[in-house]
Order: structure tokens, then sequence, then C-alpha cells
């Protein structure tokens, strides 16, 4: 399509989005988010235990894999609600049969779903009723844009994932807006010192007031913007989504844009919220999941020590997920927040940091493991970077794997980076990972210094 009916496709399908998030049951939605923050910890610690009971009983009688899975001891407990009874869910069930978590007892209409590559690098198919995917957008809107100050309401820029334009060699412009929404859709694929201008431009135009999506593509585009010396116009918040933000990103990220840095931490699966707050920390929202932070043995960690995140949602319950592990490294901090809330607070979420891939013509970009997003033939990939014009893909592939799924990756890569790179994709029977045994979704042995530095500086 030319650019204007593009436009014009994603303000219709932006319109599509309008009506989902603001719904039916959408204001209801939002006046509860809002009153529960002000409970203190009794009323949730109510609250969690009866939804609890309610999550653990749909799985353990409906959905086919705890169903199956659950010894009858194990059943028993989820019954009588003592979650710690249960096993730890790894990602690779999810990943090879997500309609097994699906409850069998209900049949809602207009299941919406959503696949993602994950912080692993593993897609997952996510399975949302509409009251659950309307719920989360309302969650948004309390908790992240209304912290900041914001809503989403107002315009907004996002940098994610999407394909916005597909061609590498594109000359502009380097997004799509979506008038329902008011949303200009960043490609984080075409961020280059030449292009840093128009995507500034592009903010002035449809006057956008605030920022979100990828921590690490806004954190290159404000070095452009620093390096340059662009002026940008002025913006109420950047609330960042993804991966983790280091005091020296937000420091970069505050100066070029004016305005300040909200961290989100949260998953397409909705197993986990949290939010920065005014006085800067990251609340967990309880009423999203239950969050527990745990040592190698399965032993809940003291504060301060850095354990591994499992979640159980709350808030979706159509494919309840159960002591799921999210592949995240994080660290309780039980000092209370001034500003009297009584949500847990997240002290930092480490091992998130990506790597950058460039390409070479000097691109810059980020979750380049999108390329393996609905490859129902691989089980696991990885994204090296050897050189500017070299990329290897290694793969553990499922059965079925054929010329044809090469073809297609090595397509993919290439309409990201250009037709000049090469790219190797290797079978392998395993993916090693690294010493503190974390999975690293992309390595690149290319990215300036500079950015490596910056990104890795905590
Ligand atoms: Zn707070």
């Amino acid at each position: 399509l030319p650019i204007g009916a593009q436009h014009e496709a994603i303000s219709l399908y932006g319109l599509y989005w309008r009506r989902l998030r603001f719904g039916p049951g959408y204001a209801a939605f939002v006046q509860e988010y809002a009153a529960r923050e002000h409970w203190d910890t009794v009323q949730w610690q109510a609250w969690q235990r009866q939804q609890l009971q309610v999550v653990l009983t749909a799985a353990a009688q409906h959905a086919p894999y705890y169903h199956q899975t659950w010894n009858q001891a194990q059943q028993a407990a989820a019954l009588a609600g003592q979650l710690t009874e249960l096993p730890l869910l790894p990602k690779d069930p999810l990943r090879m049969a997500p309609q097994s978590f699906v409850r069998q007892d209900i049949h809602p209409r207009g299941v919406q779903v959503f696949h993602t590559s994950g912080s692993t690098g593993t897609p997952i198919a996510v399975y949302y009723t509409i009251p659950e995917l309307r719920q989360s957008l309302a969650l948004r809107e309390v908790r992240s844009a209304g912290w900041a100050g914001t809503s989403f309401r107002r315009p907004r820029a996002t940098f994610s994932g999407r394909m916005v334009e597909p061609d590498p060699a594109s000359r502009g412009p380097f997004y799509r807006f979506n008038r329902a929404e008011k949303q200009v859709y960043f490609s984080a694929f075409h961020l280059r010192p030449d292009t840093a201008a128009a995507y500034v431009d592009a903010l002035r135009k449809h006057r956008i007031e605030w920022l979100t999506g990828y921590a690490v593509s806004y954190f290159l585009l404000a070095r452009l913007i620093l390096d340059q010396g662009l002026s940008v116009p002025p913006l109420k918040a950047i609330i960042t989504t993804s991966e983790k933000v280091t005091a020296s990103m937000r420091q970069v990220m505050e100066r070029a844009f004016g305005c300040r840095v909200y961290e989100e931490y949260s998953t397409v699966e909705n197993a986990i919220f949290a939010s920065e707050c005014e006085q800067g920390r990251l609340h967990v929202s309880p009423d999203v999941a239950v969050v527990e932070i745990l040592r190698p043995d399965g032993s809940a960690c003291d504060p301060g020590e850095v354990g591994e995140v499992v979640v159980t949602s709350l808030a979706r319950t159509y494919q309840p997920l159960i002591r799921f592990r999210l592949g995240d490294l994080a660290a309780w901090d039980t000092a209370p927040c001034p500003c009297g809330r009584a949500m847990p607070v997240i002290q930092e979420v480490v091992g998130r940091i990506e790597d950058v891939v460039i390409g070479p013509d000097g691109r810059q970009m980020v979750r380049f493991h999108g390329v393996f997003v609905n490859q129902p033939h691989i089980h696991e990939g990885q994204v090296i970077q050897e050189a500017l014009d070299r990329i290897r893909l290694k793969v553990v592939t499922a059965d079925g794997f054929s010329a044809a799924d090469e073809a297609d990756l090595i397509q993919r890569v290439q309409q990201r980076l250009g037709r000049t790179v090469q790219v190797v994709v290797e079978p392998v029977v395993s993916i090693p990972r690294s010493k503190a045994g974390k999975f690293r979704a992309v390595i690149s042995y290319t990215s300036p210094a500079a950015v490596q530095e910056q990104i890795r500086s905590e």
C-alpha cells in the first residue's frame, strides 16, 4: 500500500483497538484499579487469597495441562489454595502447547491471541478474553500513564517490535500514525544518525505528549538528539517497557527529551506488572499476580537478595499461569514507600539487558530475536552478530523444520538489516547459557564500545 493508505489502514485498525480498549466495563475497571491502590497489606492479602483460590481451582479442574500433570496431592493443594505446594512451570510446556493451558469450561467470544518472543527468545501464544484485555489496558491507564501524569487518551508515540516500515532502504517516513488512538508507531529498525531528526519531527507534527515502548530505542534516539543538538517539543513523560533502565540511560533520556522517565516492568502474558510511582520506586500490582522471588532451592529470598521471579496470574484466568518462571532475576525492597502505597516494591530487575545489533549502515536495533516470533519449527533461537555484515542464528529445531523455515529466517534478518548481510542458520542441539545461567537471546560482538558501556554501566 502507498504510505497514505497505510496511515488509513492503521487508523482503521486503531479504531478497532479504541473500541476494544474503551468498550463495556473499561470505566469500572479503571475505578477498581484506582481504588485498590489505597489498600493496606491486610486488604491486599485477603483479596489475593480469595482470587488465588478461584484461579487454582479453575486450573486444577479445567485446564488440561495442570489436570494431567499435577499429582493427587498437588490437585488437593490447589483446591486448598496452597500455592507453594505446586510445581514451578517452565516456559517450555507453554510454548509447546499453549492451548492445553486454556480452560475448557468456558467458551468466551472474541478471544485475542498474542505472540511473544519473550525475554528468552522462546515464542509463546497468549490467550486473552476481551474483558481480560480491557482490564489490562485499564491497569496501564491507572498505574502506568496515570502515575506518570498522563493518559492513553492523550497523543503518544511508541517504539515496539512492530515491523512498521518493511523496506530497510526506506527514505522515510519511519513511522505510521494511528489517528483513532492518536499514536505514532516508530520503526525501531531505521533509527540511525541520518534519520534521528525525522523521528523528532514526527513528535512535533502529531503533537505527541508522551512516549512509551522499548527503553533502549529511546536511549539510542536520546543519544542522537544530544549528539546533533536537536530540539525536542515539550513532553510529559517517557514510560519505558521491555528492557531494564540503568541510571545512565535514564540520565541521557531525561536530558534529551526534557521529561521524566518512568519504568514499567510487564510482560505480554500480563503475568506481572510493576510500575514506577512519583517517588521513583517500582511497585508490583498485587491484583495482577502473586509474585515470588525464589532461590535456586525454591525457598523465598530475603529482602535485597536477588532471585528468580516466579508469577501466578490473578488477572488472567482463561489461560491460567501458575508459578510461571519468567526467566528474570529481581530482589524485594521492603522499606515503606513515601508515596503511601502498600503495594510491594521491587528493588531491581536484572538480567534483561539485551545486546544491540548494528546494521552495515549504522542503524541500531534492539530485541532482534523478534525474528523468531511465530516460527513453529524453532524450539529456541539465538542471534549472534559476528561482524557488521554477518549474523549467525543458532536454532534448536523442532520436528518439521525445513529449508523453507531457513529461507524465512534469512529473509527476516535481511529485511531488517539489508540484503548485503550474510545470514548463517546453524541448527544446534542446545544453546549454552551464560555464567549466571541466563539465556541470552542476542549477542553482538560489534556494538560500539560506548553504547555497550553505557548500557552496562551498572
Ligand atoms: Zn511509591
